[in-house]
């Protein structure tokens, strides 16, 4: 017995077009996760792009809380691959844990999201992305799917609607659903306000910053001035209205494979004082990959 064969894969023969379903277009969907919400599990469940053309892959901390997600994880996969009907089953799953520690800050809403704890929580953020992208995609891959684990409630056409743009980065409109005592009834919010236009401000203020310092959004403390896609939705204009973005949120980011093979990744330090996806839309703008965004496409984070 010779040794094995060469397994040669043809990159130019990888499509990557505006009906994937057609095409037979392979999909990546990648999510770091930290807790495990079944309604993010349902919701995965019910998309409707061919499940055999979909990879599955995730990281989670080595934490107790990552530890536990890990297992309620592992046991729905296990239901679904063993158990579940042929159309339901995915094409392969992979778990990654993490092997380097998670920021030191609770998994709290308030706490998370308070300014002094977001440059190191963003750090690491992007390095898990990283290592979740670099250990999964493969030769086959047309699209990843960034989609985070506390997203809910998305169309069942997700995948196929934001690549019916075309666009090589294009990202969904991130809301969060809630009670409103006033009126006692559900009403809805912007939650992810990653996703945006720069501004003079903004680029003034960069300027102005140490080479390390990175510049955020959605804090009073730093009044940027941007042009937040969270504050765009309209419901008298067009459900497909896509409109060019200079920073994207991955709560529910599409992305063309070809992006991150040219090495468009998720940079953990200052990249023109940028972190994480704010980081990887400037970087694929850089590479010449230009990032859009759907005002009016909505997908639901969870309410803690
Ligand atoms: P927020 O919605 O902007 O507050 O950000 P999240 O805390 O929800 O984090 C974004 C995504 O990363 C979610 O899918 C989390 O479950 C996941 N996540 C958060 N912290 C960690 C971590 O330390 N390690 C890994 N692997 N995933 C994490
Ligand atoms: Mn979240």
């Amino acid at each position: 017995q010779g040794p094995p064969p060469v397994t040669r894969y043809d990159l130019n023969k990888v499509t990557v077009t505006a009906d994937p379903v057609k095409n037979q277009e392979h999909i990546l969907i990648l999510t770091p996760m930290a807790r495990f919400y079944q309604q993010y599990w349902d919701n995965l469940l019910r998309l409707s792009y061919p499940h055999e053309l979909i990879t599955l892959g995730f990281i989670l901390p080595k934490t107790k809380e990552g530890n536990q997600a890990t297992a309620a994880l592992q046991q729905q996969i296990q239901k679904i691959q063993n158990h579940g009907a042929e159309k339901d089953r995915f094409k392969s799953i992979i778990i990654l844990r993490q092997d380097f520690d998670p920021a030191v800050v609770s998994q709290d809403e308030s706490e998370r999201h308070k300014l002094g704890n977001q440059k190191a929580r963003r750090e690491v953020m992007a390095k898990a992305r990283n290592s979740l992208l670099f250990t999964t995609l493969g030769p086959s891959t047309s699209w990843v799917l960034w989609l985070d684990a506390d997203i809910v409630e998305t169309p069942p056409t997700l995948i196929q609607d934001l690549a019916s743009h075309d666009k090589p980065v294009i990202v969904a409109n991130c809301y969060q659903k809630y009670y409103d005592p006033e009126t006692k009834k559900m009403a809805e919010r912007p939650y992810d306000f990653n996703s945006w236009q720069d501004s003079e401000t903004a680029l003034k203020m960069a300027e102005q910053m140490g080479p390390d310092d990175i510049l955020l959004e959605g804090y009073a403390e730093l009044a940027t001035y941007r042009t937040l896609m969270a504050y765009m939705s309209n419901p008298g204009s067009p459900k497909d209205l896509a409109i060019p973005l200079d920073g994207v949120g991955s709560t529910a980011l599409l992305v063309k494979a070809d992006v991150h093979r040219d090495g468009a990744m998720f940079p953990a330090f200052s990249f023109y004082h940028l972190i994480e996806s704010e980081g990887f839309a400037k970087m694929a703008k850089r590479l010449g990959w230009q990032p859009y965004g759907l005002p009016n496409y909505k997908v639901y984070h969870y309410n803690e």
